[in-house]
């Protein structure tokens, strides 16, 4: 039996080695749970416990294992989602929105019970041009209270704009491969992180928190394959830098489920699981599946965008970022607290659609809002 010899039930590791559902269900819940569940399992359940106390094994008490129930292993409760379609989404678009529908957009977004909003991007006009009326649009806004409005910030003169503006909340990013550092930033990671301490410094002066972003952490469009302990290191850094949280990027969509899990299996081992976030793009329809995986593995923050807004430079024509509307729908349907009214949610889709005159990538979107709009 694989206990033998075990120090601890380490609940993840059952879970990935071939040990069926049933064992691992046994194994996670509490005596309670197992107790009102059918007699055979409560008699599995007390030859396992039996098992544990005779080995030494440490046995883990339900309120230690992330895991909530018999049939919904190691989900979290709340989810919080980090809405990136103002800012995400919106710059992949190549004819420039208007300040007012930007901030219409984002004021919707602000009634949908988001509690993260990313807002703008207070980069140089040069190389993003929709993101060119930043400070107009940050000013402008509805902030409400209890909602954070992070930008994007890609170097002092931009964090300085920032605090100039009332940000509260800034995002970094970084790379975890090295070419596409390179491509996208003109510098190395080593570099691209000192320039970071500065950034980091100043906003902590300011009393600013600091989001840190890692793309490609699935794969790279120019080096290919990215090794999770590459990303591990970065996302270390940037942790230690001050970011109270890393939003791990699969920026090209390529992860599936194993690649993200080995992802996280590497950043979980040094870094907290309260301090992480995915971004997944869905670029080759993974998006969900890899998220699912991270919420089994304890992870409680999503970046989404709404109407699945932001294409992908790198497949012309794919789809960008995972419609959070699509993940409402699968947080809902777990019964995983977002804090989201999904009508608010869609009509924010369908503003930003109607401005872009372009039809939402979100499946729950298509699905959910003619239901809505019929009387
Ligand atoms: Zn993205």
């Amino acid at each position: 039996m694989r206990l033998c010899g075990a120090q601890y039930i380490y609940v993840r590791y059952f879970r990935l080695v071939s040990v069926s559902y049933l064992k691992l269900t046994m194994l996670t819940c509490s005596p309670a749970t197992a107790s009102a569940n059918t007699a055979s399992n409560a008699k599995t359940f007390a030859l396992l416990a039996e098992l544990c106390k005779e080995r030494r094994i440490e046995w883990i008490e339900w309120e230690k294992v992330p895991l909530r129930s018999l049939s919904t292993p190691a989900f979290p409760r709340r989810v919080r989602i980090v809405e990136v379609g103002p800012r995400d989404g919106l710059q992949n678009e190549p004819e420039f929105v208007p300040t007012p529908c930007k901030v219409e957009f984002i004021n919707r977004l602000s009634r949908s019970g988001l509690q993260t909003i990313e807002a703008t991007s207070f980069v140089s006009p040069k190389w993003v041009p929709q993101m060119a009326d930043h400070s107009a649009v940050f000013s402008q806004i509805d902030k409400r209270p209890g909602i954070s409005y992070p930008v994007l910030v890609p170097n002092v003169k931009g964090l300085e704009a920032a605090i100039s503006a009332g940000v509260k909340e800034i995002a970094i990013f970084g790379a975890a491969s090295e070419t596409f550092s390179q491509k996208n930033i003109n510098c190395s990671i080593a570099e691209s992180l000192q320039r970071f301490q500065n950034v980091v410094n100043l906003s902590k002066e300011h009393g600013i928190k600091v989001r840190g972003y890692i793309s490609c952490v699935c794969g790279c469009p120019y080096e290919g394959q990215v090794s999770p302990v590459a990303v591990a290191k970065v996302a270390r850094q940037m942790y230690d830098l001050g970011c109270y949280e890393i939003s791990l990027g699969d920026t090209i969509g390529v992860g599936t489920p194993l690649s993200m899990r080995a992802v996280l299996e590497e950043v979980l081992k040094i870094i907290p699981p309260n301090a992480i976030a995915v971004h997944c793009h869905d670029t080759y329809g993974q998006a969900l599946p890899n998220i699912l995986t991270a919420l089994e593995m304890g992870i409680a923050v999503v970046d989404a965008s709404v109407a699945g807004l932001g294409g992908c430079p790198y497949a012309n024509g794919a789809s960008g970022n995972v419609a959070t509307e699509d993940v409402v729908y699968m947080l809902q349907g777990m019964q995983i607290d977002t804090g989201i009214d999904m009508r608010q949610l869609l009509s924010a889709a369908d503003y930003i659609c109607t401005v872009l005159k372009k039809q939402t990538n979100s499946k729950a979107g298509r699905a959910l809002l003619p239901k809505l709009k019929s009387p």
